[in-house]
C-alpha cells in the first residue's frame, strides 16, 4: 500500500487540495490561511508546497494530504485514500477480499445513481412532461441555474423507464434494486418484467453525501396530479442511503458553514434550495425525519452554532423544541429564527429576501425564545400557571448535558419567575414525583 500512497502524493499538489477548502495566500515559500479547524482572525494555518504538509500554529494540528482530508471531511484513512486515489487516477490493490467487495459494490451503486440522476435531469429539460414541472418550479421562484445546480429532475410516468434505461447501460437489475430505484414484485423471478420503477411521475430531488455524491432521492408528486398519493417519497435504506444521517444540501453548505461558523437548519428541500438562491449557502434540511444525533455530529464537523428555521405552526414549533433539546445534549449552540405565522422558508424568501435575511440575522438564543414563548399569556403570580411554566421549561433545562449551562438556565428561569433556585428545584422535584 505504501507504494500507492507515494504514487498519490507524487501526483497530488497539497496546495490544490487544501485550496478547495480554504482561501490560501502566498507567504514567502509557503501558503497561509485562517485555520479551518479552530476559530481565528489572524492566519496561523500554513501549507508547505515543498514538503507537501500543513500545520496550524494555533491549534497544533497538522499532517499530510490524507490527514487534511480525514480531518476536514471526517473520513477514515481508507476513505481518504480512496478519495485521493480516484482524484489522481491511482489504482489501489485489493485490501482484504471482504472489504474490497463492499467498496466495489458501493461504487457500483453510486455509479447507478449518477446515471439515474443524469437521466432524470434530461427528462426535466428535454421532454413535454418536464416542461410542465419547470414551469411549476419557476412559479415557486426558482431560477434555471438553481434548478441545474441542485440537479432537479423528472421521473416520467410509466412502469419501467429507469429500469430499462439502466439495464440498457448494462447494469444488472439486482444492482438497480439495491440502489433503491426499482421495486421487486414479491416472490417473482429476476426478470426485468417483475420489477417496476419506484419513482413514477415525480419531481426528483437528488440527495447527496457531504462530498457531493448522489446517494438517493426525495421525490415530490407532480402538482395537480393525483394528490391522494404521498406528497413525498424517499429512497429506502440502502448500502449508501441511511436516512438518519442524511442532511439535504450538506455538500453545498459545509464550506460556507465553516466560514461563517453557523449553519441554518430548515424543514424541507425547497427551503434549502430557495435559501441558497437568496445567497445563504450554509443551509441544510433533514429529509423526512426528525433531527437525529448522527445528523448533529455531521453538523458539528463544520460548526457548533445552529440557527433553526421551522414553520410557526404547532407541528413546526414542536419539531424545533425537540431538535433544540437534542442539540443541547450535544453541546451545540442553538438559535431560533422566527418570522410571521405560517410561512416556510421557501415562501418567505420568495416574498421578501431582505426581510428573510434580517430575520436570520435577528435569530435569538433558543432558551430565551422558549422562555418568552412559555411565559406569553400566562400569569406568573398564578400558582397553576406557574406550575405549567415550570413543567414546560424543566424538560428544556434538563436536556443540557453541560452542567454550567444547565445551572445558568436554572438561575435564569428562577429569576424570571421571581422565585429562589431552591424553590424551583423543589417544584421540579414535586412535578417529577407526581408523574411517577
Ligand atoms: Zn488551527
Amino acid at each position: 500500500m505504501s507504494q500507492e500512497i507515494e504514487a498519490i502524493k507524487a501526483k497530488l499538489n497539497i496546495v490544490d487540495l487544501i485550496g478547495e477548502y480554504v482561501r490560501l495566500q502566498k507567504a514567502g515559500n509557503n501558503w497561509k490561511a485562517c485555520c479551518p479547524f479552530h476559530n481565528e482572525k489572524t492566519p496561523s494555518f500554513s501549507v508547505s508546497e515543498d514538503k507537501q504538509v500543513w500545520h496550524c500554529f494555533g491549534c497544533g494540528k497538522g499532517g499530510d494530504a490524507f490527514g487534511f482530508l480525514m480531518e476536514i471531511e471526517g473520513l477514515s484513512f481508507r476513505e481518504a485514500l480512496e478519495n485521493l486515489a480516484q482524484k489522481t487516477g491511482v489504482e489501489l490493490p485489493k485490501y482484504s477480499a471482504r472489504e474490497n467487495i463492499t467498496n466495489l459494490e458501493k461504487n457500483k451503486i453510486e455509479d447507478i445513481l449518477e446515471e439515474a440522476t443524469l437521466f432524470y435531469e434530461k427528462q426535466l429539460w428535454e421532454t413535454e412532461g418536464g416542461k410542465k414541472i419547470l414551469e411549476y418550479l419557476k412559479g415557486r421562484g426558482l431560477e434555471e441555474s438553481t434548478v441545474r445546480d441542485f440537479r432537479l429532475g423528472y421521473a416520467p410516468d410509466g412502469w419501467r423507464n429507469i429500469a430499462q434505461f439502466l439495464v440498457g447501460r448494462n447494469y444488472k437489475i439486482g444492482d438497480i434494486l439495491r440502489a433503491g430505484l426499482v421495486i421487486h414484485k414479491e416472490g417473482k423471478s429476476q426478470e426485468i418484467e417483475n420489477f417496476y420503477d419506484r419513482f413514477r411521475n415525480r419531481i426528483m430531488f437528488p440527495i447527496t453525501n457531504p462530498v457531493g455524491k448522489v446517494i438517493g432521492y426525495s421525490a415530490r408528486i407532480v402538482p395537480g396530479e393525483d394528490e391522494s398519493q404521498a406528497k413525498y417519497i424517499n429512497t429506502p435504506e440502502t448500502e449508501v442511503y441511511h436516512k438518519s444521517n442524511v442532511l439535504y444540501g450538506i455538500d453545498k453548505a459545509k464550506m460556507s458553514a465553516k466560514e461563517k461558523d453557523w449553519i441554518l437548519l430548515v424543514e424541507g428541500q425547497m427551503d434549502v434550495i430557495a435559501t441558497n438562491q437568496a445567497g445563504i449557502k450554509n443551509t441544510v434540511a433533514v429529509s423526512g425525519t426528525a433531527l437525529t444525533l448522527e445528523q448533529l455530529s455531521i453538523i458539528k464537523r463544520y460548526t457548533k452554532n445552529i440557527r433553526m428555521f421551522f414553520d410557526m405552526d404547532e407541528a413546526g414549533q414542536k419539531a424545533a423544541k425537540r431538535s433544540a433539546q437534542l442539540a443541547f445534549d450535544r453541546e451545540l449552540n442553538v438559535f431560533i429564527v422566527s418570522i410571521d405565522e405560517g410561512k416556510d422558508a421557501a415562501d418567505a424568501v420568495k416574498e421578501d429576501v431582505q426581510k428573510f435575511i434580517k430575520a436570520i440575522d435577528g435569530s435569538v438564543v433558543a432558551m430565551n425564545y422558549f422562555i418568552e414563548k412559555t411565559l406569553r399569556g400566562r400569569n406568573k403570580s398564578d400558582i397553576e400557571d406557574k406550575k405549567k411554566i415550570i413543567e414546560e421549561l424543566s424538560g428544556l433545562i434538563n436536556s443540557f448535558s453541560n452542567k454550567i449551562e444547565r445551572e445558568h438556565w436554572m438561575r435564569e428561569v428562577a429569576e424570571r419567575l421571581n422565585i429562589s433556585e431552591s424553590a424551583l428545584r423543589e417544584a421540579q422535584f414535586e412535578l417529577y414525583q407526581s408523574k411517577q
